[in-house]
């Protein structure tokens, strides 16, 4: 066993609360009466309808695309016919442009068999991908084709797959890493033979022995003599999946300020991610579906699902058997990078890892106040920025003065938010700060 890895600067310990959901298999949870399926559900340009209202789709029909820009076509998850062409609750937004699904439960659901891949051309990989709709499931949703085609000058020599998994609460990806070793491999080579690379490395926390036993089986019986796919325990410490931070645990790169992975050689793709393009390649399966955490004191019963994306939140409570009166604040995604969602009617959409039910012991609602200058702030910061002065620079309306800290760095992991003593809004300022400030 090699030693466990991690990247060398700054980082938090927040309680794992994962014990929840674990040792839950997941659960295929059946389509509910109706579907909003948001229109714009990656980085980018959002799709446009490819459906009028009253329309009937068949299963994984596309029913949203983007004709120009960054983007990845939407597909219909289920059979049925298009109620509604209009707009959704959002968590960020309020509302948001929507198809909704009037789900038909008679209708046979579509059947995926595998095909061998190995024979297409990396260029025809690519497009599978992207005619699935495969976006970045682990992060913001950035279309993974487009990710997949690093700069012509990029010297990419090393595949990593990200199975850190390191926000508290959240199982979805262990499971999938426990479930489907096999395929989630299979992806990462397909993955290679797009980048035209032979070099995988896969990086899981050290919290999931199972899950690097599983993969490191898998690994092993997916390399040949041309590719090498391996795994390494990586020491739980958030935020151990942050692209950077998971770059520099594993091959020991540093990515200068404003680059991308390719600037030192590597593509990064979640194992989720992975799973997800192995679908769409070998089974000519789209992204529809997701594998979410459901969790916190505040739900009846926990567990990991397979749910369509569409699926509101009410009907997946509804499912669990509903919340506990504790309940006192629903996050979407964790508890450290997650935001509040305060209407049942929100839908799952393909970037979304869990929702947590969190009862009044489970958040810090303590009021915030001024900065004691301690400093624990600086040290928690992966990236090495002064949290702490950008916090005092947004106070003072000197929000655009803030680059000198470092402002565009901050992935707004909410580390430095979590170890302060005084509970300032860091990552709130941070927001702030990167409206106003010039690069
Ligand atoms: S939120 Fe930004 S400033 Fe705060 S610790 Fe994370 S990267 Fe650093
Ligand atoms: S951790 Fe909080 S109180 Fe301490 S220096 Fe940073 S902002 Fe100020």
């Amino acid at each position: 066993m090699h030693s466990l890895l991690t990247f060398p600067k700054g980082g938090v310990h927040p309680p794992e609360s994962k014990a929840h959901t674990a040792s839950l298999a997941i659960e295929r949870m059946p389509a509910p009466d109706e579907l909003e399926i948001i229109l714009g559900q990656h980085i980018g340009s959002p799709c446009s309808p490819m459906v009028k209202k009253r329309d009937v789709v068949t299963e994984g029909a596309v029913i949203g695309d983007v004709a120009k820009g960054l983007g990845a076509p939407l597909h219909s998850p289920v059979a049925g016919t298009v109620k509604d062409i209009g707009l959704s609750a959002h968590p960020l937004r309020g509302k948001a442009p929507s198809i909704t699904i009037t789900v038909d439960h008679a209708a046979a659901p579509a059947s995926y068999q595998p095909h061998p891949w190995q024979g297409l051309s990396a260029a025809d990989l690519l497009a599978k991908v992207r005619d699935a709709g495969v976006v970045g499931i682990g992060g913001a949703g950035f279309p993974t084709h487009v990710k997949l085609k690093p700069p012509v000058d990029a010297k990419i020599d090393t595949l990593l797959l990200n199975g850190a998994e390191c926000e508290p609460y959240i199982t979805a990806d262990h499971r999938q890493m426990l479930e489907h070793p096999g395929e989630i491999i299979e992806g990462a080579k397909i993955i290679l033979k797009i980048l035209g690379i032979h070099t995988c490395r896969i990086g899981i926390e050290n919290n999931k022995p199972d899950a690097i036993l599983a993969m490191t089986d898998a690994a092993q019986a997916g390399s040949t003599a041309d590719d090498s796919l391996s795994v390494r325990g990586l020491q739980v410490k958030y935020p151990q999946g942050s692209e950077k931070q998971l770059i520099q645990a594993l091959v020991g790169r540093k990515v200068p300020s404003m680059a991308l992975p390719s600037a030192v050689g590597v593509v990064v793709q979640n194992v989720s991610t992975a799973l997800a393009i192995y679908e769409a390649v070998a089974l000519n399966k789209p992204l529809c579906g997701k594998v979410i955490t459901i969790s916190g004191g505040g739900v009846a019963r926990p567990a990991n699902l397979l749910v369509k994306v569409g699926t509101r939140i009410g009907d997946i409570v509804r499912r669990l058997g509903g919340v506990k009166p504790e309940l006192a604040k629903i996050v979407m995604g964790g508890p450290m990078m997650g935001f509040a969602v305060s209407s049942l009617d929100v839908p799952v959409t393909k970037t979304t890892s869990s929702v947590l039910f969190l009862t009044a012991e489970e958040i810090d609602s303590r009021p915030h106040s001024q900065c004691i200058r301690c400093g624990w702030c600086l040290d928690a910061c992966p990236m090495g920025l002064e949290p702490k002065e950008i916090g005092l620079y947004v106070e003072a309306n000197r929000a655009g003065d803030t680059a000198q800290f470092g402002v565009f760095d901050c992935f707004e992991c909410g580390s430095c938010a979590y170890v302060c003593p005084a509970k300032r809004p860091l990552v709130q300022f941070v927001r702030l700060a990167k409206m106003k400030a010039k690069r």
